[in-house]
């Protein structure tokens, strides 16, 4: 079984400790949205998939506090890393109480961070949405396998992430920014051609020799990955 790369949401206003941050988990292998204020904060954790997401508590426009039971409320089961400053253990208290599942106190080792991130992510899953079919096509997303009518496909990590957000959105038209976005991170250019190239060597491993190609190109929009030749 290969290691996991996560998608994760680093919600931090501080320059210094986001790009430290953002850089030691992007070279872990970790795809990295970071975003600066509470709002956009709650809108990304709200409207995007991630493993996990690390918040500071001290935002501007919305703090960490108010965001946390909003999260919950909204039914979001993302496990919840919260960042507080040293000694500010009311803070660390009410976070906990507010939804957090763990905190850690800056200023503090990567290593630590890495730690802890991991250690929730052990945690047994809250949702059991482990298991994608689409058509012949399944995914196993825990054991990080996939089976096009029971034959094992070998897909690379991001060819993987891209194929799960596919499954995830069956029958859906998702645009080259979406996908970009998504599977390559918040800082993804969308004049690079990328999508196209690893859309490619998906149909290569997916669509090989089947009888319906699962993977659609919608002209002037994006990719679809449906079992249907009609979905719309
Ligand atoms: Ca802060």
């Amino acid at each position: 079984m290969k290691a996991r790369a996560m998608r994760l949401l680093l919600v931090e206003d501080e320059e210094g400790i986001g790009k430290f941050i953002c850089q030691g988990l992007r070279e872990a292998g970790h795809t990295v949205d970071w975003v600066q204020d509470g709002d956009k904060g709650l809108d990304h954790a709200a409207n995007l998939d991630y493993d996990i997401v690390v918040l500071d508590l001290m935002l501007p426009q919305m703090d960490g506090l108010q965001l946390l039971p909003r999260l919950r409320d909204y039914g979001v089961k993302t496990p919840i890393l919260v960042l507080t400053a040293r000694d500010a253990v009311e803070d660390r208290v009410r976070g906990l109480n507010a939804g957090a599942d763990d905190y850690l106190v800056k200023p503090f080792d990567f290593s630590e961070l890495l730690a802890r991130i991991h250690a929730l992510l052990r945690r047994p899953p809250l949702q059991t949405t482990n298991l994608l079919k689409v058509g012949d096509l399944e995914m196993d997303t825990l054991r990080h396998v996939v089976r096009r009518d029971g034959r094992v496909l070998d897909l690379s990590q991001r060819e993987f992430m891209l194929l799960e957000y596919l499954m995830r959105n069956a029958g859906h038209v998702l645009t080259r920014t979406q996908i970009g976005e998504r599977v390559w991170g918040f800082d993804f250019y969308n004049e690079s051609n990328v999508v196209d190239v690893y859309i490619g060597y998906l149909r290569r491993k997916v669509d090989k020799n089947a009888s319906i190609p699962l993977i659609q190109t919608v002209r002037g929009v994006g990719y679809r990955l449906s079992a249907d030749e009609n979905a719309d």
